[in-house]
């Protein structure tokens, strides 16, 4: 049995990681803090950058 590999689409980065949208970081590696804060600016209530710790 061979399983194939969907080919992804060219606008999609080289790894599944969501993106967070307010920030270039991926969504997986925020904490509460940083995901309060990411969620406050993308609703643009906050244009402070993110507040990630890497
Ligand atoms: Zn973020
Ligand atoms: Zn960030």
């Amino acid at each position: 049995m061979i399983t194939e590999l969907a080919p992804l689409p060219a606008s999609v980065p080289e790894t599944d990681v969501t993106v967070c949208p307010a920030c270039p970081h991926a969504t997986a590696s925020h904490d509460a803090i940083a995901t309060r804060f990411c969620a406050a600016t993308a609703s643009g209530v906050l244009h402070r950058g993110c507040v990630c710790t890497r």
